[in-house]
């Protein structure tokens, strides 16, 4: 897959130095909060994975699981570009939009389906969860 991403104005870049251990859709309200849209795309990755160049703002959320998440972004263009659960230290989760090329993102599983917006139908084979993971 592709290893190169960043946000809209590009003062955030990062190269990814090992595949993503999962590909997730994450439906939680949170996650249509932060990113505008109805869900967002995810790839679990070890934080130690993946390279930055510039600085990112960030907001500590309490997700719907409970654990606080430290969500950060681009602090110029506003672009999310990762998370860190307090419930998973080491790991990280990038948001699969920011890549250079997010085409070859093939998602393996949905959470938090019971938020999920009516119109929304994922294709292909998918696992899916009402909840968290
Ligand atoms: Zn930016
Ligand atoms: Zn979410």
């Amino acid at each position: 897959m592709s290893a190169t991403g960043g946000c809209l104005c590009g003062k955030i870049r990062y190269t990814l130095k090992a595949e993503p251990a999962l590909t997730v859709v994450c439906h939680c309200t949170h996650c249509q909060k932060a990113s505008g849209s109805a869900f967002s795309t995810n790839l679990v990755i070890q934080r130690a994975d993946i390279d930055f160049t510039g600085d990112m703002a960030s907001y500590d959320d309490t997700a719907d699981s409970g654990n606080t998440l430290k969500r950060s972004f681009c602090p110029k263009c506003g672009a999310s570009i990762m998370s860190e659960s307090s419930g998973r230290p080491g790991s990280a989760v990038l948001k699969a939009g920011t890549l250079d090329d997010p085409s070859v993102v093939k998602p393996t599983m949905q959470i938090w389906t019971r938020s999920a917006q009516p119109w929304v139908k994922l294709e292909g084979e998918m696992k899916s969860m009402e909840m968290g993971r």
